[in-house]
This record gives C-alpha cells, sequence and structure tokens, in this order.
C-alpha cells in the first residue's frame, strides 16, 4: 500500500512532522529544482522524503556518490540560478569540505542551502564534530532552528538570503531537531523559479586561478558585511522572556535551557540565536550588558561562548558563565537534566523535580529490558562472510573495517575490526598497514561505502604496490541509513532504473589482477577465496555479494514466498556452543542449557547448519 508523503498538504494544514521531514516540506514551499545528498544518520530522512516526492513536485533528486560530489551537482545548478538544496550529516562535510571553502568565494545565483545535521553523542557517527565551525572556517551565514517549525521557516528564509547575498547558506542541525517531532504549519508551495536558468558565463567570478581567488576572498567578506547587518536585525535572533538573569543560546539547547527555567521557577531573559555566523554583534553586545550573570548554553564547543565573550569585551566586568568555567561538558548531548544542574549551580535554586527518584525508576525498568546491543540481524550475509574470513585468515589477520553496518562485526565473537575511522578509510588503512606488517591485512568496506570513498585508495594501492584483500561487503544497498540506493543498485533517487556500475568492473580497471564474485552464504568456496585471495602477492578484491537480509526478507514476503525456517535436533547437539559462540545470530537462543533456534526470528539462511560440527541443525522438514 502507498501512503502518502507526511509533507504534502495545502496551506494553512498543521502536521506533525520530523524535523527532517519539515526540511523537506520547506524545501517543497521554496520551490527547489534541486536536491543532492548522500545519505547519513541523522540526516537521511530529509532526501528520503524528497525523493518519493520529487516526480509529483517537478523537482530534480539524487543520492550523489559522496557529499563533495553531492555539493558541486548542486552548486552547478544553483551558479545557473537554481534553487537547490543539500544535505548531509557532519562528517559529509568533511568530504565536501574542499568543494565548500572555495565555493563561498565563487557564489551562487539561484539560493543554496547545504544542510548538515550533526550528531551530539555520537549516537550513529564516528565522532561528535560541531559543525557550526564550518560556517566560521567558509564564512558563510549559518541558521540554527530549535524546532521543526524552525527548521522549516529557516529553510525557506535561507533560500532569500543566499540569493540576496549570493552566497550559499548553511542549515546546522542536530539529532535532537532532526527526529524530534513537532506541530509544523504548512506554507503555500512555490512555483519553479521563473527566471531565466543559465550559467552566467564570468571567469573572474567562476574560475578560481589565485589571481581571481584574491579578489573573491574580498568580495566574500564584504557579503559578509552585509550578512552581519542583516543578522542584527533578524527576527531568527531575539529574545524570550525577561529577566535579571540573562542566557545566551541556540538550537536544540533553546529547549532545554526553557524547560530548566520552568523547572527551576526562575526567571531570565534568554537570547536565542537563529542566525549563528555572522553573530549579531551588538545584539549580543547589548544584552549582556544589561543583564547578570550570563550564562551561555550551547551543545558540544565553546563556539558561542568565545564569541560572546570577544563581543563583549566591554561588560568584561559582568559574569560570564559557560563551558571554560566546566559549567557544562564539551561532549554529548545537553539534556534538561544537565542544564537544571548548571543553572541550579551558579543561580543557588533548587529544582522542583526529584532527578534521583527518576533514576531509581528507571533502574527498575532497565532490570525487565536489558540494554540490547545493536547486532547484525539474523541471516545477515556479513555475518557469513566474517566467519568465512575467521576461518581463513584468523585472529593474527589486522582487520581495517569501514563505515556502515558491517561496523558492527567489531564485536566479539565475530571481531573483524582493529580499525575504523571514516567513510573509505579501510582501504587506505589496510595499503599502509600491509607495507609495515608480516601479518595479513584484510580491509573490510561496503558497497555503498566503496563507491563513496575507496576507489582512490584501491587505484593507489595497485599503483604503488600494496598488498592486503579488499574485501567489499556488497549487500546491494545502503542498508544502515534505511536503504537508499547507490550507483551498484540500478536505480536512482527519482526510482528510474538505469543500469548498475559493478563494483567488480571497477576494481578490474582499477588494476586490480585478483578479482572474485562470491556468494557468502557458500562458506566453503568464501573460505577457499579468502585464501586464495591471500596468497596473491598484490591487492586482490574479493566482493561478497548476496541482498541485505532485510530486504531478502521483505521482497519474499511480498511475493508471498516461503520463509525457510531452521531447527536444532536436541538429540544430535552436543551442546557444543559453536552456533552461538562463533556466529552469535541473534535467532540462535540457549535455553536451561539446551540450544534451540527462535522461529520468528531466524529467516533460514542455513549458515548455522554449514558450521554445526554435530549436522544437528537442518532445515524445518529436511534431517542431516
Ligand atoms: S553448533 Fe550444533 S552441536 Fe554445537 S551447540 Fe550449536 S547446534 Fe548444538
Ligand atoms: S538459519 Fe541459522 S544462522 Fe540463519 S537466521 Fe536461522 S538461526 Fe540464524
Amino acid at each position: 500500500m502507498d501512503y502518502a508523503s507526511p509533507i504534502v498538504g495545502n496551506e494553512g494544514t498543521r502536521r506533525l512532522l520530523l524535523g527532517n521531514e519539515a526540511v523537506a516540506r520547506g524545501a517543497l514551499e521554496a520551490g527547489i529544482q534541486i536536491a543532492t545528498a548522500y545519505p547519513g544518520t541523522p540526516s537521511s530522512e530529509i532526501a528520503d522524503t524528497l525523493s518519493k516526492v520529487a516526480r509529483e513536485f517537478g523537482l530534480y533528486m539524487e543520492y550523489s556518490v559522496n557529499e563533495k560530489v553531492a555539493v558541486e551537482v548542486a552548486a552547478g545548478a544553483a551558479v545557473c540560478g537554481a534553487r537547490a538544496l543539500v544535505s548531509m550529516k557532519h562528517v559529509g562535510l568533511n568530504v565536501a569540505a574542499d568543494t565548500l571553502m572555495t565555493l563561498a568565494y565563487v557564489g551562487v545565483k539561484g539560493g543554496f542551502v547545504i544542510v548538515t545535521a550533526d550528531d551530539p553523542s555520537a549516537w550513529s557517527s564516528q565522532n561528535e564534530q560541531d559543525n557550526r565551525y564550518y560556517a566560521l572556517l567558509a564564512n558563510i551565514p549559518c541558521l540554527e532552528p530549535s524546532s521543526p517549525q524552525d527548521a522549516k521557516d529557516m529553510l525557506l528564509y535561507g533560500f532569500s538570503l543566499s540569493e540576496q547575498l549570493e552566497l550559499p547558506v548553511m542549515l546546522r542541525l542536530v539529532t535532537r531537531v532532526s527526529h524530534m517531532r513537532g506541530v509544523v504549519t504548512f506554507g503555500q508551495i512555490q512555483e519553479k523559479k521563473s527566471c531565466k536558468v543559465e550559467f552566467p558565463k564570468d571567469p573572474q567570478r567562476f574560475v578560481m586561478v589565485p589571481a581571481n581567488a584574491r579578489v573573491r576572498h574580498v568580495v566574500l567578506l564584504e557579503k559578509m558585511s552585509s550578512a552581519l547587518k542583516i543578522s542584527e536585525k533578524s527576527d531568527f535572533n531575539r529574545i524570550v522572556g525577561r529577566g535579571r538573569i540573562g542566557v545566551v543560546t541556540s538550537g536544540a539547547s533553546f529547549n532545554y535551557c526553557m524547560e530548566s527555567l520552568a523547572l527551576l521557577g526562575m526567571k531570565a531573559s534568554v537570547l536565542k540565536l537563529g542566525i549563528i555566523h555572522p553573530l549579531p554583534a551588538r545584539l549580543i553586545s547589548n544584552f549582556v550588558r544589561r543583564h547578570n550573570p550570563i550564562i551561555i548554553v550551547e551543545e558540544l564547543e565553546p563556539y558561542l561562548e568565545l564569541q560572546v565573550k570577544a563581543l563583549s569585551r566591554a561588560a568584561y566586568n559582568i559574569p560570564l558563565y559557560g563551558k571554560f568555567d566546566s559549567l557544562l561538558p564539551r561532549h554529548g548531548e545537553l539534556s534538561t537534566r544537565k542544564v537544571v544542574s548548571a543553572l541550579s549551580r551558579i543561580l543557588h535554586k533548587s529544582p522542583s523535580i526529584d532527578f534521583d527518584k527518576i533514576d531509581a525508576e528507571a533502574s527498575k525498568a532497565e532490570k525487565l529490558a536489558p540494554s540490547r546491543p545493536p547486532v547484525l540481524c539474523p541471516g545477515c550475509a556479513h555475518r557469513a562472510a566474517f566467519y568465512a574470513l575467521k576461518v581463513a585468515a584468523g585472529n593474527r589477520a589486522i582487520y581495517s573495517t569501514d563505515i556502515g553496518c558491517y561496523a558492527l562485526g567489531a564485536q566479539p565473537p565475530l571481531s573483524i575490526g582493529d580499525i575504523l575511522i571514516c567513510m573509505g578509510s579501510s582501504v587506505g588503512l589496510a595499503g599502509g598497514i600491509g607495507k609495515v606488517v608480516d601479518d595479513p591485512v584484510i580491509g573490510v568496506v561496503g558497497d555503498s561505502t566503496f563507491f563513496h570513498a575507496s576507489i582512490p585508495g584501491l587505484i593507489n594501492a595497485v599503483y604503488n604496490s600494496h598488498k592486503f584483500v579488499c574485501v567489499v561487503l556488497d549487500n546491494q544497498t545502503t542498508a544502515m541509513t534505511s536503504f537508499q540506493p547507490h550507483a551498484g543498485t540500478g536505480i536512482t533517487g527519482m526510482g528510474e532504473q538505469v543500469k548498475p556500475i559493478l563494483i567488480e568492473n571497477i576494481a578490474k580497471a582499477c588494476g586490480v589482477e585478483f578479482v572474485r564474485v562470491v556468494d557468502p552464504y557458500d562458506l566453503k568456496l568464501a573460505i577457499s577465496t579468502v585464501r586464495e585471495a591471500l596468497q596473491h602477492p598484490a591487492p586482490s578484491v574479493i566482493i561478497f555479494r548476496r541482498l541485505c537480509s532485510i530486504l531478502d526478507l521483505q521482497t519474499k514476503r511480498r511475493k508471498g514466498e516461503k520463509i525457510p525456517q531452521y531447527r536444532v535436533e536436541e538429540s544430535k547437539c552436543n551442546r557444543c556452543m559453536a552456533c552461538i559462540k562463533l556466529l552469535a545470530c541473534p535467532a540462535i537462543l540457549v535455553a536451561e542449557g539446551k540450544v534451540f533456534i527462535e522461529e520468528t526470528l531466524c529467516v533460514g539462511c542455513g549458515i548455522c547448519a554449514q558450521i554445526c560440527p554435530m549436522h544437528a541443525i537442518a532445515k524445518v522438514g529436511e534431517t542431516n
């Protein structure tokens, strides 16, 4: 059944939306012509939502091969005068940074908004970097919403601001805004821009050779002076409430502040900053002068604090508290509790809420629902591939792994993952490790990640005679972020069928001589192929190809196919626990000392049956 998209509706409709869905709705209201993205939590729903309605609203949407390309494709359209949106998670901006830094010099014609979703507490990321500094570094305006309604309104404003200044504008989200739900009032969906979209040939502006770059840097600084005047007057920078105490905050932190002040029964003036670059210097300076004390509440780095302190030099005798006083941590998400505790330390007030009592209740609940760390799904082909690697290469081998579901393989008992840094890094790291150690080296990468950032590493490895096995776990989707297509899947963000690009062809074109495609469910072949690859004197590539077990299950259910089931024959099982200790499939359980397969979880991959030394596991209806 097709469900209507939550972002479709007439002007005036009020709907409960995720922050990311609100951004997608804002994009429709802004009349964007092009949206690009590389999926990454917590940003993925922006592109996924737009992908589903792109055709209906006449816009072009693509999942680009990586964030750098996504920014370039969208920027190409924006320099021609089209409105363009690009979205990514925070670390994606590292990949796109090279383009972004100089794009700020070149500027745009049509509105161009870059949405970056930061992940304080690193719920689904390899770091907690604070992307507000990218706005400062690239010197582009940055907006920071606190709610889904804010996110939609700021995105719309971001397009006008971008067109007014002819600059890319950044919209900085965090997990708690991307994934928070809130009521959003729909505005009118704009017609696509009627102005002529054409490439404005102007080499002095668009060709960044040194002589032009020096000039354009000055132009950028002038544009940002104009941006400062806009920031001083913007309604997005506003004071909420009234009191002697002054709180300076932005984004998700604003919500924690308001709740904390209510819990403490305190009156305060809260300066909610929506434009966080350039900061409204005069507004901040006046605010600081009129309040005492000043408390700066923000997540992660002391981005606001440093600037507020610099901007309010004249008010140096007013106590100004923030992260430099260890009032709030520089790591992890904030919470109402953390902010209450910080404010109560300074204001000597006790909250009307007993957090210890809540902790006691929470610990009771924890006993009823023990924590369940993320694991590979039942029937996941990565589990079979990891088992084959372990058998063939053993514990002595060094496994560099990458970003994706397969990072879960670093946990015991599979323990495939000795180093993980960022997208695509497994291949380069494996090359370097292989140059200095004698142990076997295996670089593990997923299919989407291979396209994203591994190909230069592979070319480098071949050309510079590195020695390692590159294992591509090809589950034919971008599974970790909700099954978006990639260049190897044969489907685009617009839902069109296209010719997939085969990883094996790329590997061969990179000069790899040993390239094999293996079904990891065929454990015997998988193990022998890894052994053969380890003997190869140059970089080798094994592509373990098998559709993600979730998609496989969905397809079978849709077609009404029977899902095979496996069971343990109790009479044959000697309880060696090999199936549990070596595979850790969540469907294999132990109760009262007996090993059994939970039929609601088993997807019938048959891997456990292949490794049971007693042949005690068999397909239901078959006996060994
Ligand atoms: S591997 Fe086979 S024999 Fe060993 S516990 Fe599992 S089912 Fe029983
Ligand atoms: S067949 Fe075995 S390994 Fe596969 S899902 Fe079922 S229990 Fe897990």
